[in-house]
């Protein structure tokens, strides 16, 4: 993630002008407050919570539905980023979708990431499967994208953080032909957050502090 390691080429320039005008203005107004103004966005994460409105994505034995978690989810890693200094972008803010038919919702997703400026997307998913045993986050990313770096990071963060602390398993992050992930030039990723077919998985996916865990060790690689 070299990208987000250091100010974009983009934020350079209005850095500069800003810090000229800042200066200007404290010699001027003889006030430290003039340099309030002068705060630069270093680093800017779309936040794409999977699937919602007509599209609920996986379901739970009990009628959970991955929508619903993901977009929960999503809130609380915004939180977290946003309180460490990250701007965040939403694609989905609400439970509906961006669009009344997959292919519509997957293009106005895209539209927000190609015109965001952002220095990576993380897409927010939950993970099924036919056996209920299989458990963990897994990280994947896009083929023929530029997410593989971030993505191995983020997939390390999260074996050492949560899944060596709950499933006791590791997994490697994983490339695959994935809309979200290869729309735009900027370092994406999807992250599914666990199992909505594991019993144990599915009650942290629906608690904000293992929520919560997801967005530190978000934060921690966004960080680096
Ligand atoms: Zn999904």
């Amino acid at each position: 993630m070299r990208k987000i390691c250091v100010i974009s080429a983009k934020w350079i320039k209005p850095a500069v002008f800003a810090l000229v005008l800042g200066v200007i203005a404290l010699a001027a107004a003889g006030g430290a407050a003039a340099y309030a103004s002068a705060t630069i966005p270093e680093v800017t994460v779309v936040l794409d919570a999977g699937h919602g409105g007509f599209d609920g994505g996986v379901v739970s034995s009990q009628g959970d539905k991955e929508a619903d978690i993901n977009l929960a989810v999503t809130r609380r890693v915004k939180k977290r980023l946003e309180e460490g200094g990250v701007r965040v972008i939403l694609t989905r803010e609400g439970e509906g979708a961006l669009g009344v038919t997959k292919k519509e919702d997957m293009q106005k997703r895209a539209e927000i990431i190609a015109s965001s400026g952002a220095d990576a997307v993380i897409s927010i998913h939950v993970n099924k499967y036919s056996q209920s045993y299989r458990r963990g986050v897994q990280v994947f990313y896009g083929d023929t994208g530029t997410g593989g770096p971030f993505a191995k990071k983020l997939q390390s963060v999260f074996n050492t953080y949560i899944n060596a602390k709950y499933s006791g398993r590791d997994y490697s992050a994983l490339a695959g032909d994935y809309f979200i992930a290869k729309c735009s030039a900027i370092p994406s990723v999807i992250v599914e957050c666990g199992f909505i077919s594991n019993p144990q998985d599915l009650e942290l996916l629906k608690s904000q502090a293992y929520a919560d865990e997801i967005a530190e060790c978000i934060f921690k690689c966004v960080l680096r």
